[in-house]
């Protein structure tokens, strides 16, 4: 039985079906695209093929690399589950791994860091949207079994922001992380059983926040049944929706759970019938009205070069300058390229005091989201 890659695990374990239901053709976005190329500037850097200023960190400080520590990139392994075995496969293989072996697990870390102190350290670099916490994400609790190490994520915020979560593993660590992955194999090799008798149902999908890039989602009975659900909401008459206000008053965080389930199938939709109109022909709506999609024409206006014209013509209440923390911080680094982090902490530090001092920063709310 082929099974997931050490990518896949953090989906695979919270819904095994997810691996035994038919896969759309994957789309490249444009998260994926920065992290591969985030991936590949910094494994440039690590051997040595790139200078260290390529990066916005000092990837080697980061890690504490010495020059007597030993740094493998892309190091992939496989895990065979039988005997918990594990052969070091090679470095930099582009995920290209030899034949698949039934009962094993393939995967690569980014950076593994055998310190001459003979700590081994397994470093993975995550975007903002994967960074779940190292203990409780199954692809790095693998990839620590498989190479005996603790682990160093370091998730890339918003421009060149980092957050480190590190963890450390015992042997009874590792043992549990086995013991989870092979309950997991036995569970889809059930469901590859049970789907030779007729589609999988409901009952045998997990969804949660791990739904977000399942290639089984067009094949999902939860979204299925999610979508039955929105299309009867979207008919309901005003009594019904007076009812949903009562059901949402009665159990908000699953509606929350819900909604946003709903969302990501109306969003689906929308996609879907845009993708039909540009394509194939344009939309008859039940009123004869006709549908098509355009590109239209969005004009915006460069503020800087405006502002003699504007001024000249006498409309300056039109002119708006508009700035940022984080533009701060990208011009603030660009003009000193040589500073070291705690220069420029403090010098961010003063310049947010003399913004505040003559009254430059707002403060306000608005409302938001956050999850935790
Ligand atoms: S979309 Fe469906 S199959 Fe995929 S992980 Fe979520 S619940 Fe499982």
């Amino acid at each position: 039985m082929n099974l997931p890659t050490a990518s896949s695990l953090p989906r695979v374990v919270a819904c095994p079906a997810s691996h035994v239901l038919p896969h759309a053709p994957s789309e490249d976005s444009p998260a994926a695209a920065a992290g591969r190329e985030r991936h590949a500037r910094i494994a440039d850097v690590l051997a040595g093929r790139a200078a260290r200023e390529s990066i916005p960190w000092d990837v080697r400080e980061i890690l504490g690399i010495t020059d007597g520590d030993a740094v493998a990139v892309e190091r992939a392994y496989r895990l065979r589950l039988d005997d918990g075995s594990v052969t070091v496969l090679g470095d930099e293989l582009g995920r290209a791994y030899p034949k698949r072996e039934p009962g094993a697990i393939d995967g690569t870390a980014d950076v593994v860091v055998r310190h001459a102190t003979g700590r081994t350290a397994l470093v993975d670099w995550k975007g903002r949207s994967g960074a779940q916490p190292v203990r409780e994400n199954w692809q790095l609790r693998t990839l620590a079994a498989m190479a005996r190490a603790n682990v160093v994520a370091i998730v890339a915020l918003d421009g060149e922001e980092f957050q480190i979560d590190a963890a450390a593993f015992t042997v009874a660590d590792h043992e549990k992380t086995l013991d989870v992955l092979r309950l997991t194999a036995r569970i889809i090799g059930a469901h590859r059983d049970r789907i030779t008798l007729g589609p999988l149902g409901v009952e045998h999908v997990h969804p949660g926040d791990h739904c977000r890039y399942c290639p089984a989602r067009p094949h999902c009975p939860a979204y299925g049944e999610e979508a039955r659900s929105l299309a009867t909401i979207a008919d309901a008459q005003p009594a019904t929706l007076d009812r949903l206000r009562a059901e949402i008053a009665a159990a908000p965080g699953d509606w929350y759970v819900r909604a946003g389930r709903m969302r990501e199938i109306t969003d689906a939709v929308w996609s879907m019938l845009d993708s039909h109109a540009r394509t194939v022909e344009p939309i008859t709506l039940p009123d004869g009205r006709t549908a098509r999609r355009v590109d239209e024409e969005r004009r915006s206006i460069d503020g800087c070069r405006a502002l003699p014209v504007l001024h000249d013509a006498g409309l300056d209440a039109a002119i708006t300058q508009e700035t940022s923390f984080a533009a701060i911080t990208r011009a603030w680094k660009a003009a000193h390229p040589t500073a070291n982090r705690g220069e420029h902490a403090h010098a961010l530090a003063a310049i947010e005091e003399s913004l505040a001092s003559v009254g430059a920063i707002k403060t306000g709310t608005r409302p938001a989201w956050r999850v935790k």
